[in-house]
């Protein structure tokens, strides 16, 4: 885990070089391994080769004293021709044989039991039967130092080959291992980014708590997490493009579900509640009320005191109705000078007390605007249905709800009146 983690940290470039110096580093170090045990075995190659050599030529000079025994015999010393007697020429002999045996033990070889003759006397040791025996353990040394050459030289191949396959090896080793490196950090560093697009599918939907929490996930995972600076840097800068994103999307989600004017809910986001909390009521044996509002006479105001403090005061108003309501209320305009308040979990007592306050409050409020310095006062009229006294679906409650605010105009304005005090039959539904 700490291995991976780390990986993040560093670039693919990075992970090549770090690779590669390694590899380079082995490779180096095998190299120089190599030659000094290739030089060894090169020189142990040699001296066999030399003393086996040497002890041909050895045997060639026997023979050649077994031939002329009785003859003064011509050799070469030091560059010069000198003649030899044959004790001479056994003298001689015995000097080449031990440094033979100095150059033998020298190239690791042992020379048979009958080269080890009694050295002081060597017309007796190159005579007769000694001779023959001389000659034989000589034969066996030969052999002995050929087959010694030549697993020393097959030793040789052995070490060259398995050098090639060590650079093999290392090479294989650092394909496979840059290409690990490769891969995970490939991985590690492309997981932000790969949660980020997830975060950014996510934009498209009406879910910003799981948008927020993505972005903070993702914002703990690089403030734990060393990434490389290039990736946090991407990450980065996605993560506040995604921030933007989602403010913007707050907001359009706002314009598409709020009134411009009043900043109240429109009336297409009233209907789907409407909808919603009726069938919720509706299953859990609730009561949902509805006060359908209407400004008296504004027509008058606007005539009056002219359309931009008209404008004000419909603003005014909206915000008197959001601070009568409760948090689960929806108020909404409607249109015009008209608005609603729909009040789930709501008997119709309770409406009926909050409709009398809001009608009050917005009675005894003073209008005005910026270019209108003169203060005014409006009224408002109420009509209140409650489901499901008074209606059995939603539509029958907003006509309800609308034929009661048309009671409370024709009762003189300024009033609240309920369905349920009109004494009139439901009516039906649609
Ligand atoms: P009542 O409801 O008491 O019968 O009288 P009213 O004068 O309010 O009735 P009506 O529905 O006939 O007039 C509504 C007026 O509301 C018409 C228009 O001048 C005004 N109005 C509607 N929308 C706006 C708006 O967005 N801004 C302004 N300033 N006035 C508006
Ligand atoms: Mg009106």
């Amino acid at each position: 885990m700490g291995a991976l983690h780390s990986i993040k940290k560093i670039s693919p470039l990075q992970a090549i070089i770090f690779t590669g110096t390694i590899c380079i580093l082995i490779v180096i170090a095998g190299t120089a391994g190599f030659l000094v045990m290739q030089h060894d075995l090169l020189k142990k190659v040699e001296k066999k080769q030399t003393c086996y050599l040497e002890l041909v030529d050895f045997r060639s000079k026997l023979i050649e004293y077994d031939l002329s025994r009785n003859l003064a015999h011509t050799i070469t010393v030091a560059g010069e021709e000198r003649k030899l007697s044959i004790k001479q020429y056994a003298g001689v002999l015995r000097l080449i044989y031990e440094k033979l045996l100095v150059q033998m033990q020298d190239a690791g070889l042992q020379p048979v039991a009958p080269m080890h003759a009694d050295r002081q006397n060597w017309t007796v040791v190159l005579t007769g039967e000694n001779l023959e025996l001389f000659r034989f353990g000589l034969e066996n040394t030969i052999d002995k130092a050929k087959v010694e050459t030549k697993v020393a030289a097959d030793e040789l191949v052995v070490i060259n080959q398995f050098f090639l396959f060590f650079i093999l090896a290392v090479l294989l080793t650092l394909s496979i291992t840059a290409g690990w490196l490769l891969h995970n950090n490939y991985r590690q560093t492309l997981l932000p980014l790969a949660q980020l697009s997830g975060q950014l599918k996510l934009l498209n939907r009406d879910i910003p708590e799981s948008i927020h929490d993505t972005a903070e996930e993702i914002k703990k995972e690089l403030a734990e997490t060393e990434y490389s600076s290039d990736i946090t840097q991407i990450t980065e800068s996605i993560m506040s493009f995604c921030g933007e994103i989602e403010e913007k999307n707050k907001m359009l989600d706002e314009l598409h579900i709020r009134d411009e004017k009043t900043n109240l809910y429109n009336y297409r986001h009233f209907k789907e509640h409407l909808i919603i909390d009726i069938e919720r009521a509706r299953r859990h044996g609730d009561k949902v009320s509805l006060a359908m509002i209407d400004i008296d006479y504004f027509k008058q105001y606007n005539d009056t005191n002219g359309h931009i403090a008209g404008d004000h005061a419909l603003k005014s108003i909206a915000d008197l109705i959001i601070s009568q309501c409760r948090m689960s209320d929806v108020p909404a305009r409607f249109g015009g000078d008209e608005f609603a308040v729909l009040l789930p979990e709501t008997d119709s007592v309770t409406v009926k007390e909050v409709a009398e306050r809001l009608r009050k409050v917005i009675g005894a409020a003073q209008f005005s605007s910026k270019h209108q310095k003169k203060a005014g006062h409006l009224t408002v009229s109420i009509g209140i249905a409650t489901f499901p006294g008074d209606a059995s679906d939603r539509e029958t409650l907003t006509n309800n709800a609308d034929r009661a605010l048309y009671m409370a105009k024709s009762a003189g304005r300024n009033t609240v009146v309920t369905f349920a005090s009109m004494n009139i039959p439901q009516s039906k539904a649609g």
